[in-house]
């Protein structure tokens, strides 16, 4: 799965960036995937961190839907 943050929906927590430093980062008031760390969805922390986001801003997306 991929991984991505609806910037229309975030409002700038940053618990996503404190949760998982490695994938998320907090800039110009969002989180943010790491530029390369977008497939990074399989890993549980990510899943919890989805889950988690008070705004449900972070998008899991099957990889399959996007080679269709
Ligand atoms: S946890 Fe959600 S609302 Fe908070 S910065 Fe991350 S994406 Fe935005």
């Amino acid at each position: 799965m991929k991984v991505s943050v609806d910037r229309s929906v975030c409002y700038g927590s940053a618990e996503c960036a404190h949760r998982v430093p490695d994938v998320f980062a907090f800039e110009d008031g969002y989180g943010v995937v790491r530029p390369g760390r977008e497939e990074s969805a399989d890993d549980p922390q990510i899943l919890e961190a989805a889950e988690r986001c008070p705004s449900q801003a972070i998008v899991l997306t099957e990889r399959r839907a996007e080679a269709e």
